[in-house]
């Protein structure tokens, strides 16, 4: 009989971990991907929407309604308690997303593999609500390259970003499993697979 107990995928900036989610999507997986729901957490009919427009006010939104992210964002940028009661707004909702859609899948589809693609997984806790921890890793330069290459970054501010995150070191001593990817494309699907397949293996232990 398979037990409920989600996969927690993680990496730090450009080290590939939403490349990994998409590999473990196309093979099957079910994936539930944190920044992707934080994304939509402000869209219209959200129960986030509501309370965000009750907090901030109705200048926060756009004539159509939707809400001005932009605005939002600049009030919070510079005020750090109103980044904290929007935080406390969208980031339960985001775990009671994940919760239920991964519970549903579950119900579904028990032999399906479930995996929490969350950036913050080890900073936020959600690492404790999982089975296995997978993480994904790069080398330092290629992470900077790929930054660059993909925003236009500067090398500098590309390395500030890969410093306020927690180390790589760290991430791999708490993962159960790692994928290091610093090489091909192929060379990460190759690795992404042999760690889909341990899973699966692991899901009926
Ligand atoms: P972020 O957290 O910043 O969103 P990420 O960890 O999810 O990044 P990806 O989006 O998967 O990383 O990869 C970052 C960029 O690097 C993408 O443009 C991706 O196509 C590219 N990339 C990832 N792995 C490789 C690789 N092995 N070879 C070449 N390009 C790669």
């Amino acid at each position: 009989m398979s037990t409920y107990a989600p996969i927690g995928l993680t990496g730090g900036i450009a080290s590939g971990k939403t490349t990994v989610a998409q590999l473990f999507r196309s093979w099957g997986a079910f994936v539930a991907d944190a920044d992707d729901i934080s994304r939509h957490a402000l869209d219209v009919g959200t129960p986030c929407y509501e309370q965000t427009v009750g907090t901030f006010g109705r200048h926060i939104l756009l004539p159509d309604g939707v809400i001005d992210r932009k605005k939002v964002a600049s009030i919070v940028f510079s005020d750090p308690e109103a980044l904290a009661v929007l935080n406390g707004i969208i980031h339960p909702y985001v775990h009671e997303v994940i919760l239920t859609d991964s519970e549903r899948v579950f119900a579904e589809t028990p032999r399906r593999l479930i995996v929490w693609d969350v950036p913050l997984l080890f900073e936020t806790g959600y690492d404790r609500e999982v089975g296995k921890t997978v993480v994904v890793t790069a080398r330092q330069s290629l992470r900077i390259q790929r930054i660059v290459a993909r925003d236009g970054s500067t090398k500098a501010a590309a390395l500030r970003r890969i410093r306020a995150q927690m180390p790589d070191r760290e991430k791999v001593k708490r993962a159960d499993m790692v994928i290091r990817n610093n090489g091909s494309l192929e060379e990460l699907e190759t690795r992404t697979r042999e760690v889909f397949d341990e899973l699966l293996e692991t899901m009926d232990r």
